[in-house]
């Protein structure tokens, strides 16, 4: 639990980094849950946080307002304000801020929305709230840490259990589901995916289940994931064998364990995103496999399973101790199989700290 201090000083912290007229608007998203600890539903109906560089409040449906209330929000001093069903909520926004040079509105705000309030804003320019949010959730406190270490031996304890449900004979539905309540078991909240792609459909990263029948000698990635009730998210990636799978699958899967742990090992401050890439990438390359190796080496993860900082070429800025991101390089080969490892890591002024611990070797089920 979030003492209520955190979001006050998240709220000023985003605060002091508007200019005296600007706005920004928050909708319900991770980013409201970050200022304000309240996890609002997404609805049709506006809910949106009002932060300027002195004041802070809450439009909120009148249906919603409990649940405002009963949130953590209701003890951070945020002016709750309900609208009535044949209210325009924006318009009871407008009427309070009038036209500020700057709107910063948040990142995943629905396009209706976004075009309501450039509507009703037309001599404001629109900008993006994640350009301060984005920088502020990036580095992470020690409790937010530790939510995520939480949520490391969480979902560590599903891929523990994979021996239970992994086997030739089964569709990877069938043991998708089985992970899935497992993941609930495990203490997660929400399941938010599993991936379990056996043998050719390992080839595509972000295959989900499907009714293929798993086959003695394949390959299977499964990559999963949920949120904690803490907000925090897990992620975690391991690839099995059921019965044992071809040579060169074997050595392809050593180059790959390889290019994860150096990956690991070289994190530090003052890296850059791409540098880091580029540890992963240059031993899949010299592997033969710079080729299959399609997306990035790792994103960054907290109340959101993607966010800053990623790990990716063409991202220039510094890594700073306090970042949380995957390091999950994989390769991709269609028609015949993948493979991916994926851990989550804290960055910490010594390097990096995995949240996950399950063992990287290639495990023969
Ligand atoms: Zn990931
Ligand atoms: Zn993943």
């Amino acid at each position: 639990v979030i003492d209520p201090s955190v979001h006050a000083s998240r709220l000023d912290a985003l605060a002091m980094r508007l200019e005296p007229d600007e706005v920004a608007a928050i909708t319900p998203g991770a980013g409201l849950r970050y200022l304000t600890g309240y996890d609002a539903l997404p609805l049709e109906r506006l809910t949106c946080l009002v932060v300027t560089a002195t004041d802070r409040w809450l439009v909120v449906p009148r249906l919603e307002e409990p649940a405002a209330h009963a949130s953590a929000v209701g003890s951070l001093g945020v002016v709750i304000l309900p609208w009535d069903e044949t209210d325009d909520p924006i318009d009871l926004i407008a009427g309070r801020i009038g036209s500020p040079p700057r709107l910063w509105i948040d990142d995943t705000m629905v396009a209706a929305k976004v075009l309501a309030f450039r509507d009703a804003f037309p001599s404001s320019t629109l900008a993006l709230a994640g350009t301060h949010l984005d920088a502020l959730r990036a580095v992470k406190s020690a409790a937010e840490c530790e939510a995520l270490r939480e949520a490391g031996r969480a979902i560590d304890e599903v891929h523990a259990r994979m021996g239970e449900w992994l086997r030739a004979g089964r569709t990877e539905r069938e043991v998708g589901r089985d992970i899935a309540d497992a993941i609930l078991a495990a203490g997660h909240e929400r399941v938010d995916f599993v991936i379990v792609a056996s043998g050719p459909n390992g080839a595509s990263p972000h295959h989900e289940v499907s009714d293929r029948v798993i086959e003695a000698g394949d390959p299977v990635v499964v990559d999963i994931g949920g949120t904690m009730p803490s907000g925090y998210c897990s992620d975690c990636t391991r690839t099995y064998a059921v019965g044992t799978p071809d040579d060169e699958f074997l050595a392809a899967y050593a180059a790959l364990q390889s290019a994860q742990a150096a990956a690991v090992d070289a994190a530090r401050p003052g890296m850059t995103g791409e540098a880091l890439d580029q540890v992963a990438r240059a031993i899949l390359t010299d592997a033969g496999l710079g080729d299959v190796f399609i997306h990035r080496t790792g994103h960054g993860i907290g109340l959101s399973t993607h966010e800053e900082p990623y790990i990716v070429a063409g991202n220039v800025d510094p890594l700073a101790a306090g970042n949380a991101f995957s390091i999950e390089p994989g390769f991709y080969v269609a028609g015949r199989w993948g493979a991916r490892i994926e851990d989550i890591v804290l960055l910490h002024d010594d390097g990096a700290e995995s949240v996950n611990h399950q063992t990287h070797d290639l495990v023969i089920l």
